[in-house]
């Protein structure tokens, strides 16, 4: 049975026009690891109450946790907390959720720990990072830019050895997510992003459209290289650049796909 925790908002940051970055204190949060997310359980007076998924975008504090949510023009949950949901506000959580999509990964062999949550047990080798030393590839659409950010961020603090490189597509400039920080991590030399825009062209020379099979593999670290590839949007976007990771060599045991609609 799903257990369901009282979590308020804490803080709110506007990302672009329909999307917003959301803190939530959640009191006994047994932390998260970076991928994950949680389900965000909304109750109305009559009692109605309805619950969706929500990566994390910013795992670093603990029992305060962040999501970045984009607004569907006819969904039920999004608008509300993307709009109305006000600081001081509080809804219910569960989670964290999902062992798969995370960074560092874990050994999820013969013996580790597959338990959901962020408690895995370093000690006895259950649950303990793989090689983290690998290159990790993060390949963002749209929204799904959230649990990658996490990523980000935890190696910002954590481990700055770490190379990580980002491929994200969004609809224009003015639809990114997460700008500034982009920016700031762009002028250190802390991140090579690889911009596509699919409705607006950015300010290089590539029109505006989605990203073909060519460019994407010009764009991500080789198959020589052996990175951990994280891909994270809509299911049909990943699907496809998945499809070309696998014609293009990359092994599947190194690609991780979280996919924010269903089939
Ligand atoms: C593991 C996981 C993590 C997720 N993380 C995030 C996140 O970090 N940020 C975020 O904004 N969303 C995320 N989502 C999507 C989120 O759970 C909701 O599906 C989304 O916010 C829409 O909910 P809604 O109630 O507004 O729309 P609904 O009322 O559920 O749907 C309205 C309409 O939009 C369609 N629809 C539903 N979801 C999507 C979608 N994602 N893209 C396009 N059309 C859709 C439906 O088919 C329906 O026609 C995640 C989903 C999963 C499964």
């Amino acid at each position: 049975m799903t257990t369901w925790q009282v979590a308020t908002v804490v803080a709110a940051v506007r990302e672009t026009d329909t999307a917003r970055s959301i803190w939530l204190h959640i009191p006994g949060f047994p932390g998260a690891r970076a991928g994950q997310h949680i389900d965000i359980k909304l109750t109305a007076p009559d009692g109605y109450s309805t619950s969706r998924s929500y990566s994390l975008s910013d795992i670093r504090e603990g029992d305060t946790v962040a999501v970045g949510v984009e607004e569907l023009d006819d969904g039920e949950v999004s608008p509300f907390l993307v709009h109305d949901l006000e600081i001081g506000e509080q809804v219910e959580i569960a989670g964290p959720i999902g062992m798969q999509f995370v960074w560092p990964p874990l050994d999820t062999g013969a013996g580790a720990d597959k338990d959901n949550g962020a408690g895995a047990d370093s000690d006895t080798g259950r649950g303990a990072d793989t090689d983290p030393t690998r290159p990790v590839q993060l390949v963002a659409g749209g929204s799904g830019i959230t649990p990658l950010m996490a990523m980000i961020r935890l190696r910002e603090t954590s481990r700055p050895e770490a190379t990580m490189r980002l491929l994200y597509s969004a609809r224009s400039p003015e639809q990114v997510f997460f700008r500034d920080e982009f920016a700031a991590l762009a002028a250190a030399d802390r991140l090579r992003v690889d911009w596509f825009f699919t409705r607006t062209a950015g300010s290089g020379p590539r029109p505006a459209g989605r990203i073909t099979r060519e460019e994407f593999a010009a764009a991500i670290l080789p198959v020589a290289s052996r990175p951990l590839l994280y891909l994270c949007g809509s299911t049909e976007y990943v699907d496809t650049l998945g499809e070309w990771l696998l014609d293009a060599g990359y092994p599947i045991d190194d690609i991780r796909i979280e996919r924010f609609l269903a089939a």
